[in-house]
């Protein structure tokens, strides 16, 4: 039997949309490229640590209830981030308030005068050297965070993001302590997923139930199809009907359905290797898609048999500062301008041998082309040169190292979507509906100020259920 509608993508945004239509009694499909659910939602455990390694997001940023409801109920632990921010400060470690000093800058941005890119904000605002350091972290913090290239990003979106972070707390971080598989875990439970072709197994691990459902989720009242291995390659559509044509382990196989939601990250909808649209996307949209970059981000964990961080010499932090004596035993996050590697953390609160190297935006394209072990050589080089210590030493000690390269994930095309100068409003022209037939959701169509991260996603996903819902 035909479903009501098809979602393409499995991803977190792709799985809230379905949960909610099946909640309504609406019959779905969902049609997965990969052997997995989750998309950019991507954990693995760490044998020897027996821990969860995130090779996609990692925090909770703030108290979004997209994210915290179903953590709650479901009882999931979440531990808060912790623990000392220090920088690299003229080849020396000094412990520093990274965020407050970059806040001085970044709370100086609204929307009142004509959008532009962030250095040219930097520019007009705070022209000469006054604020030189504080520019400075600003700017990492923009390219870090956002993943964004300081001289494109639109000053009015980070402006409204800024704003919306407010609402939840946002300036507070938090890690699911099983890993955001766990999220996963809850919505495969609510779903009561049945998976079709194959790769069943690859599904996800079996939800470790801590406690039953409350009462308040209402379970589905039809089971869901899911599709993995099927890769979407054209959409056809016209006015209450579907076809789509999809590569699956048995061939090509044609899914109908009245209506389909489009979930497809940015950087899959841009390039189009091997996928289009029949008729294509209107103009508008298609000028949208070009109004947002996909950022690039290289994420590096590396675990090691002891922390090395906590063996740095005394000569190698800054005297007289406060935290000196202490070392670096409770590092939270270390920032530096290095080439490659811009930010590193911990697991603290949790005191554990691993670390976690972030290349985002420039950083990243200096690397487009390693082999991902010369990747991780360029991460220990990083960090051995951070930390004043020997790369061979580092090397010795290292256990694991775990990376995925979403710029060549043919089902991503790079890491999380940011707005060009002049482009703010984009995302809400990539959300709206074609002819109560063809709908979109995904993180880069979020307008709630939180595109890029995951309850960006999980809201857009929840407002595309409802449009589905008003329409039928
Ligand atoms: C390295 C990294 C770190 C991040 N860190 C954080 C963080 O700490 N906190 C945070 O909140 N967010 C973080 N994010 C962002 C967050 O992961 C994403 O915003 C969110 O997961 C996106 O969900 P989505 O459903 O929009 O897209 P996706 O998760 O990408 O889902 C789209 C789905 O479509 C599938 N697909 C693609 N092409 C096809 C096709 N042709 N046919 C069928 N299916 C297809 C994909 O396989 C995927 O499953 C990070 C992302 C990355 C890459």
């Amino acid at each position: 039997m035909a479903p009501d509608i098809i979602v393409i993508g499995a991803g977190i945004s792709g799985l809230a949309a379905a949960l909610d239509l099946t909640r309504a009694g609406i019959a779905v499909e969902i049609l997965e490229a990969r052997d997995r659910i989750g998309g950019r939602i991507f954990t693995q455990q760490d044998p020897t640590l027996n821990h969860p390694i995130e090779l996609g997001a990692e925090f909770v940023h703030g108290l979004a209830p997209e994210i915290w409801l179903p953590l709650q109920q479901h009882n999931l632990k979440v531990n808060e981030v912790e623990g000392d921010l220090w920088c690299s400060i003229d080849q020396k470690l000094e412990k520093c308030d990274f965020f407050s000093k970059a806040d001085e800058i970044l709370s100086a941005m609204d929307d009142k005068y004509p959008d532009e890119s962030f250095l040219d904000f930097l520019a007009r605002r705070f022209p000469g050297d006054d604020h030189a350091e504080a520019k400075d972290w600003a700017t990492r913090y923009v390219t870090g965070f956002n993943a964004a290239n300081a001289e494109d990003v639109s000053v009015h979106w980070l402006a409204h993001g800024q704003d919306a972070e407010h609402q939840i707390e946002g300036d507070r971080a938090f890690r699911i302590v099983g890993g955001y598989q766990e999220l996963l875990n809850v919505f495969v439970k609510d779903l009561d997923l049945r998976t079709k072709h194959v790769g069943a197994d690859a599904l996800v691990r079996p939800v470790e139930q801590t406690s039953t459902v409350p009462s308040t989720i209402q379970a589905p009242s039809v089971h869901v199809a899911i599709h993995l291995n099927t890769v979407v390659r054209n959409i056809q559509w016209r006015e209450g009907t579907v076809k789509i044509e999809a590569l699956t382990p048995h061939g090509n196989e044609i899914f109908e359905a009245p209506r389909a939601l489009v979930t497809l990250p940015l950087g899959v909808l841009q390039t189009r290797t091997n996928f289009r649209f029949d008729p294509e996307l209107p103009s508008d949209k298609l000028h949208a898609l070009h109004q947002l970059v996909m950022g690039k981000v290289l994420r590096v964990t590396l675990c090691f048999r002891e922390a090395p961080w906590v063996r740095v010499g005394r000569t190698f932090l800054s005297d007289n500062k406060p935290g000196a004596t202490s070392g670096l035993s409770n590092l939270s996050f270390l920032f530096s301008h290095d080439e490659y590697f811009l930010t590193w953390w911990t697991q603290m609160p949790e005191h554990l041998p691993m670390i976690t190297g972030w290349s985002p935006a420039h950083c990243a394209e200096r690397m487009v082309g390693m082999t991902d072990g010369r990747i991780v050589d360029k991460a220990l080089e990083s960090l051995a040169s951070l930390l004043g210590l020997e790369k061979a030493h580092l090397n010795s000690e290292l256990n694991a190292a775990y990376l995925h390269n979403w710029d060549n994930d043919p089902f991503s095309r790079g890491a999380y979507s940011y707005v060009k100068t002049g482009g703010e409003g984009c995302q809400a022209t990539l959300a709206v509906p074609l002819a109560n037939t063809l709908f979109f959701a995904g993180e880069h169509t979020d307008t709630s100020g939180f595109n890029g991260i995951v309850h960006g996603a999980i809201a857009s996903g929840q407002r595309a259920a409802k449009e589905i819902l008003r329409g039928l």
